[in-house]
């Protein structure tokens, strides 16, 4: 590292906060370590509510001119933001691999295009947005879709900028300026995208990205006056703490939080597809909000499921996420890795069985969890009712409809579910009773942007994606214009 400058597999990344385009220091920082190997990556500015006043400050300033921009050129300057990741997108590729160890080839391939993906399409919908007049007794009604102001955005570090961006880009869209604050695990592509949307020509104060420790900085942005919008997503318990920071400034809030999804395996389901979905649960090591983690298999079935699941999971390599025929990388922090081993030894101390895994990977060691399936787990268990995070399933059977539907149901969380089945009237009917935010029959993770996208229960409040996303970071007004000449009431 020099000075400020910290370099991550040859690529230089900026340290510091990007408040009104102009980089700022802290007096403290903290450590960036790479779950790859434990090596330390970058000392990260370490926020305060110093930082946040001025990032929000920063946006306030800039939000007149951004918001009276037209839609126009709002939409052009995103897709040369798109432009500019397409053009950088190994440098992100490479950073976010080091830094919070998903894997290299899916970040190259899935996820920074989606990331340049996310600009460009919130840009388009921006053009299409609309409501067409209509009329009461004569009069016009007209529906505007206007700014809001400065919005706070706090995500997570298991698909960084990903996420980060799927946020960013609705928000600039609508005519919102913007302080983002990344995870401090996986601070580093926020970093990028600043230099990238200064690059493209973004005006200053309209993107401000700061750095920091959770609470020590968020709390200052969440309760903070100025602030027209928070979209948070993370955990529960931070959601809780980031409601009731928001709450005496009344600052609406549009909450992405954990899961505890089921995929339903029906006996006429086509099996090794069944699998196959099952295997994918394994992704990014487990880290994904979405993971469907306790796997519900028709009684019938079962034997034969749990036999094709434990030899096609086996072969998963583990090891470097940066090597091409790795299909599992390390867990993102030792923390992490403390609180998956804690699920899974309270879980086998009473009862559970691990018919694949159950504990740390003994020859790679570090943060390299082995994929885990538990069986004979009881549907009131921590393991059953908890969200893991980590490349950790259970397996539990059902005997019929009603069954399945009620295990499936049976959490506190409802953000997405999995049913595989042969049978397309019984897809519709297990479906419609399903609580969940996303639901998908017989594939996994297909997510267009247009669609809706949320928990309910304590997956979230509320939803983004197309023009939710506008309904969201909007202020949605109607106009009513009385008729020519009009002289009465009402
Ligand atoms: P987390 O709640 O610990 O942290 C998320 C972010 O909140 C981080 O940037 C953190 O610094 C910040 N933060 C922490 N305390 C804060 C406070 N008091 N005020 C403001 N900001 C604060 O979550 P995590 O461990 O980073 O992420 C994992 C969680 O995110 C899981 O529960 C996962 O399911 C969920 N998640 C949900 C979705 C979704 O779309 N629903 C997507 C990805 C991850």
């Amino acid at each position: 590292m020099t000075g400020h400058i910290a370099t991550v597999a040859g690529v230089a990344v900026d340290t510091r906060h990007w408040i009104g385009g102009r980089r700022v220091a802290s007096a403290a920082t903290f450590t960036d370590v790479s779950p790859i190997d434990g090596s330390v990556l970058a000392e990260i500015a370490r926020g305060t509510a110093v930082e946040a006043d001025a990032a929000v400050a920063a946006a306030k300033a800039a939000f007149p001119a951004w918001a009276a921009t037209s839609r126009e050129e709002r939409a052009r300057l995103l897709h040369a933001i798109a432009d500019g990741v397409e053009k950088r997108l190994e440098d992100l590729a490479i950073v976010e691999t080091h830094d919070n160890g998903a894997l290299l080839r899916s970040h190259r391939r899935g996820v920074m295009p989606r990331v340049a993906h996310n600009f460009r399409f919130f840009a388009d919908w921006l053009l299409d947005l609309g409501h067409d007049d209509f009329e009461t007794r004569g009069h016009t009604n007209h529906v505007s879709w206007d700014p809001a102001g400065p919005c706070v955005l706090i995500t997570p570090w298991n698909a960084p900028l990903m996420l980060a961006t799927w946020k960013v880009a609705p928000a600039l869209a609508a005519g919102n300026t913007v302080v983002l604050k990344p995870a401090e695990w996986s601070p580093l592509t926020a970093s990028l995208l600043a230099d990238i949307a200064a690059a493209a020509g973004l005006p200053d104060g309209v993107l401000n990205v700061v750095q920091g420790l959770g609470a020590e900085i968020g709390d200052a942005l969440t309760s903070h006056n100025d602030v027209r919008r928070i979209s948070f997503t993370g955990s529960v318990p931070t959601a809780a703490r980031i409601a009731a920071s928001a709450a005496p400034a009344l600052t609406p809030l549009s909450l992405e939080l954990g899961g505890k999804s089921p995929l339903l395996v029906f006996a006429d389901a086509d099996l090794d597809l069944a699998v196959d979905l099952a295997v994918e649960q394994y992704d990014n090591a487990g880290q994904v909000c979405l993971a469907a983690t306790r796997l519900l298999v028709e009684e019938s079935v079962a034997e034969e499921f749990t036999r094709r699941f434990v030899a096609k999971a086996s072969g998963i390599r583990q090891g470097d996420p940066r090597d091409e025929a790795t299909g599992i990388g390390p867990n993102i922090h030792e923390r992490q890795v403390a609180k998956i081993d804690g699920f899974v030894q309270r879980a086998l101390a009473s009862g559970a069985r691990a018919v694949l895994g159950g504990g740390p990977n003994a020859e790679l060691g570090g943060l390299y969890y082995r994929p885990t399936l538990l069986t004979d787990v009881a549907q009131d268990s921590e393991i059953v009712q908890e969200e893991v995070f980590g490349p950790v399933l259970t397996l539990q059977t059902f005997t019929n409809e009603d069954e399945a539907v009620a295990l499936a149901n049976d959490t506190r969380f409802g953000l997405a579910a999995t049913v595989a089945t042969g049978d397309r009237e019984r897809a519709e009917r297990v479906t419609a009773r399903l609580v969940a935010g996303t639901v998908w029959v017989n594939c996994f993770f297909v997510r267009d942007l247009q669609a809706p996208f949320g928990g309910s229960r304590q997956s979230g409040v509320g939803r983004e994606g197309g023009t939710w996303s506008f309904d969201f970071y909007c202020d949605l007004k109607n106009t009513v214009t009385a008729p020519t000449g009009w002289a009465g009431r009402g």
